[in-house]
């Protein structure tokens, strides 16, 4: 088959690669979208340690069922699918009780962070534990399924921020997850929505994503305006996406006393920490990572129409190209936004 492979670092290469061969717990999904991910982006050159080559990255996919392990139950060729971007054992404390996201030993698809290696579905074929499968509704594309684990980052932080209707919120970052959050606040029941970045590009798109107001990071006096904006308080829930210490420091200091910031970028390793703020405001601090159980939601979602992806997806093209767009990602080229491609 034909894969995406890293061979190097910042050296991508469309090459015949060997099939994945199928464990009896394992469906092969032929690959028909597959989108770049930043963390795809960054981990190309080596800074974030995540991508050691060689290895096939993406984990935002979707495709069809072509082969079925002998233990697999319920899943057919020719199921549309998508899946999450975690495999993760069955048999763990954390799974078991629920949080199958922090389990131990758990691999991300497309990642070789130096422990293991998991090849992902920038390929025609991809070998997949059929726990973590989910089926795709009749009315969403391959394209828009690719979109839906950018979304599901966004709903696990919602619902781990303990939102209640007329909650008013901040956003700090307003790149791909920060927009999703925006959105899905939307319909959420949020009744005031800011959007902050250092962007003007960006906050106008957080504008069109549902945002009510908007600001640069460096507009003055800018905790007195979110003030007036939330009857001299601070926002009930701020929420970080960018994960850099000037962005969370501004999310703990826009939350009011003993409101809850969320923090979903990761960018940095550590983070200037405001701890007599947090501590003397009762700041409820809540990390979110990755996925739980959200797919379901955010297909369902997608197909009503009350999520909207398709004005993120910024180019569909071959995977044969692949290592052109990753170029233009990475050298940010063309303002570009998802980038999803095709086998
Ligand atoms: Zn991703």
């Amino acid at each position: 088959m034909k894969a995406l492979v890293l061979e190097k670092y910042n050296e991508l290469v469309y090459k015949d690669v060997p099939e994945p061969v199928l464990k009896n717990d394992e469906v092969l999904v032929r690959v028909m979208a597959c989108g770049i991910c930043g963390s795809d982006v960054h981990g190309m050159d080596g800074s974030t340690g995540r991508r050691v080559p060689p290895i096939i990255m993406g984990h935002e996919a979707s495709g069809i069922i072509v082969r079925t392990g002998q233990e697999v139950i319920g899943w057919n060729p020719g199921d549309r699918v998508t899946f999450d971007s975690t495999v993760y054992p069955l048999n763990d404390w954390f799974t078991l009780s629920g949080h199958y996201n922090l389990s131990d030993n758990r691999e991300v698809l497309g990642v070789s962070p130096g422990t293991y290696t998991r090849n992902g579905a920038f390929a025609e074929f991809l070998a997949i534990p059929q726990h973590i499968l989910c089926k795709i509704p009749d009315n969403v594309t391959f394209e828009q399924a690719a979109m839906v684990e950018a979304v599901a980052v966004a709903l696990h932080s919602i619902n781990l921020s303990g939102l209640i209707i007329g909650d008013k919120c901040v956003v700090v970052g307003s790149g791909m997850i920060g927009i999703f959050i925006i959105k899905l606040l939307k319909i959420s029941g949020a009744s005031l929505i800011i959007a902050i970045d250092t962007n003007k590009r960006r906050l106008d798109e957080a504008q069109r994503a549902g945002a009510d107001c908007i600001f640069l990071t460096d507009e003055e006096g800018l905790p007195l305006k979110i003030a007036s904006l939330t009857n001299k308080r601070g926002a009930d829930i701020s929420f970080e996406a960018a994960g850099k210490s000037e962005s969370v420091n501004m999310a703990l200091t826009l939350v009011r006393k003993g409101g809850t910031t969320v923090l979903v970028g990761n960018t940095s390793p550590s983070v200037n920490f405001p701890l007599q703020q947090v501590v003397t405001r009762e700041i409820k601090v809540q990390g979110s990572c990755a996925i739980r159980g959200e797919y379901e939601t955010v297909l369902e979602l997608i197909g009503s129409g009350r999520i909207t992806v398709d004005d993120q997806i910024s180019a569909v093209a071959p995977l044969s190209d692949g290592a052109l767009w990753f170029d233009n990602l990475y050298n940010k080229k063309g303002n570009l936004n998802k980038v999803i491609l095709i086998p």
